[in-house]
């Protein structure tokens, strides 16, 4: 079938809206038409090259649809259902997947670089030639074909747009602090950087009864938008690690169990570490660069127990953890369409990501529907 989709032709980019090729789901394979999908920082990572990325390729990993058409084998959905879209599906049977780790599976991780689905091959092409996927999804189209594993149904009352941001930065930060960290009331919570992710991670914090969840960013608006989702205090980028940590221990009567750090960048991860109390956790959500690294007052950690917690998609399952955050939704307890800061249209896809660039947005979602 011919779609049209946002192209990205290169690292560097721009993206062109092109019509496309999508070949039908083979088996294990859904084809989902998109209703909205939600625009990353991890797609920019991937046009700015951060994130090496097989070219030419449609982005998006933040999506949310209604199947159309299912490959044989599949049993996890039907043609009809509306489904949030995960990028994290699992083979089942590596060492990770035993150990009960899905969203490590060492057969899907290396497949999710080469573009293709789980079998390495694309569904996408122009003019014959081949066109990859991102993350497995390419949610920057009016439809795409994954993994059946992708594909978590949701209640039919769910905007795709809320539904899109819980298959990456809603998860991403809800399950850093439910999942990861096991937040338990009355634990102190930092969070620092409080983009969609970052936002997801405070909203959790004050779900569970974290007290208090103060927040770290270098925009004062951020801060304000912080306050309003629940923070106690809120904390500015002092300009050092240091000099923010010592900021978080004072609004925080003397350090947090857990600072969730969701830039990526290793001054703010230092900030993190260095605003623990004795035997609390950094948690360690935001991507760096491959060749960045993170040095430590070695000391401190034995003689404080203060630990350091990698954190991928929350230590989510999707097909658990994605109904669970979206009634908490229903219920007013995660307020998550507040994180919808704009919405546009796919022909609109370089001023999505003009508008991330700026920092005035929350989450900037593409409409595709229209
Ligand atoms: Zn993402
Ligand atoms: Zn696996």
């Amino acid at each position: 079938m011919k779609i049209r989709a946002a192209v990205l032709e290169r690292t560097g980019g721009p993206h062109a809206v092109q019509e496309l090729d999508l070949a039908p789901p083979g088996a294990g394979e859904v084809l989902v038409r998109l209703g909205a999908s939600g625009v990353c920082h991890s797609d920019y990572n991937a046009i700015d090259g951060t994130a090496e990325t097989r070219c030419p390729a449609v982005l998006g990993h933040e999506g949310a649809g209604v199947v159309e058409a299912v490959g044989d084998g599949v049993v996890r959905v039907r043609v009809g259902d509306h489904v949030a879209l995960s990028w994290a599906p699992w083979c089942g049977t590596c060492s990770e997947c035993t150990r009960d780790l899905p969203w490590l599976c060492s057969t899907a991780w290396p497949a999710m670089g080469t573009g293709g689905l789980m079998d390495g091959t694309t569904r996408l092409s122009r003019d014959g030639e081949p066109v990859y996927h991102y993350s497995f999804l390419s949610t920057f189209a009016e439809a795409c074909v994954v993994p059946e594993k992708c594909c978590v149904p949701i209640a039919k009352d769910i905007p795709f747009d809320v539904a899109g941001l819980v298959g990456c930065a809603v998860t991403t930060g809800v399950g850093s602090v439910w999942r990861t960290a096991g937040v338990q009331p009355g634990d102190r919570v930092a969070v620092i950087g409080c983009g969609g992710v970052g936002l997801s991670a405070l909203m959790a914090a004050v779900a569970v009864g974290a007290e208090p969840v103060v927040a770290v960013d270098a925009a004062p608006p951020k801060l304000e938008v912080a306050r309003s989702f629940g923070a106690a205090a809120g904390v500015l980028w002092a300009g050092s690690a240091e000099a923010t940590a010592e900021a978080v221990r004072e609004a925080s009567g003397g350090g947090v169990d857990y600072a969730i750090e969701a830039t990526g960048r290793s001054e703010a991860m230092l900030a993190a570490y260095l605003s623990l109390r004795p035997r609390g956790a950094a948690v360690l959500i935001g991507i760096p660069r491959a060749d960045a690294v993170l040095p430590l007052p070695a000391l401190t950690i034995p003689r404080s127990e203060r630990r350091v917690l990698g954190s991928i998609y929350g230590s989510s399952k999707p097909e658990r953890d994605f109904p669970l955050t979206l009634d908490l939704y229903r219920s007013g307890r995660l307020p998550l369409d507040r994180l919808v800061s704009h919405r546009l249209p796919l022909d609109e896809v370089e001023q999505a990501f003009a508008l991330m660039k700026t920092g005035d947005a929350l989450r900037v979602v593409l409409d595709l529907t229209t």
